[in-house]
């Protein structure tokens, strides 16, 4: 095993273990994976956490053997290797994938509630709504597939009466998106309780896709260029 791998191993552990500590999880529901070349490394199923060490992390090939895995002892793959196999074959930019029983996106799971465009953070799901998937008993291939369809044109999803789904290009904004997309849910379901949410048009979260790609820190120079180019046509305007 190289030192590369030993560290996304190790990353996994550490992010079994975050997501419990931090209120997103609990016991072993949740599963966590990450791209490593050409394999898919992914938490072994029903192990506790603090239990966890980088050598229980299973690989699984992403091309060839479909279900095929490297385990040490009696370690098998999380029975949810296949959403997160199919994930990583059917969209090459997800690098990492997290899955919680989080509280508030699993109520709306169970109720089978999208989120819709409530905040403008959704626009950091790819679009205007969460989509919810159909259900299908865990650990199916008809739950990976009811996952990948809510999935099209977004970066997550929710899992009808069961949990959610986060991908990033790498597990830092997996677990920031499980964070968001979990936060979300918990304003949804507030908004819920007091009347209902006034919701942003499809434009807005378009809108805010685009300023999302020029989000936080950057040279001042290339800042200060964006500030003109915005400030550019209101000046036209005015002059009219
Ligand atoms: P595993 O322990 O097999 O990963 O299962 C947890 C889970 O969330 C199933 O959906
Ligand atoms: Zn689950």
């Amino acid at each position: 095993m190289d030192q590369q791998e030993l560290g996304l191993r190790q990353s996994i552990v550490e992010a079994c273990r975050w997501m419990n500590a931090s209120g997103l999880n609990q016991g072993t529901s949740g599963n966590i994976s990450v791209r490593h070349g050409d394999v898919m490394l992914i938490s072994p199923s029903g192990v506790p956490y603090e239990q966890l060490e980088p050598e229980d992390i299973v690989a699984m090939p992403l091309e060839g053997e479909y279900g095929s895995y490297k385990a040490r002892g009696n370690n098998i793959p999380s029975s949810e290797w296949r959403f997160h196999l199919d994930i990583m074959r059917a969209r090459p930019e997800v690098g990492a994938i997290v899955h919680t029983h989080s509280t508030y996106a699993t109520t709306l799971a169970i109720a089978r509630k999208e989120i819709p465009a409530c905040h403008y953070m959704i626009a950091a799901a790819g679009g205007p709504n969460i989509r919810c998937a159909d259900y299908a008993t865990y650990g199916t291939a008809e739950l990976s597939e009811a996952a990948l369809k809510a999935l099209e044109g977004r970066t997550c999803c929710l899992l009808a009466n069961h949990g959610m789904i986060a991908t990033g290009p790498n597990l830092a904004k997996a677990k920031w998106l499980a964070v968001e997309l979990e936060t979300i849910a918990r304003q949804y379901y507030l908004s819920l309780c007091i009347g209902g949410p006034v919701l942003l048009s499809d434009a807005e979260i378009e809108h805010v896709k685009e300023r999302f790609k020029s989000y936080g820190p950057r040279p001042k120079e290339e800042a200060a260029n964006a500030n003109a180019a915005e400030a550019e046509p209101k000046r036209k305007k005015k002059a009219k």
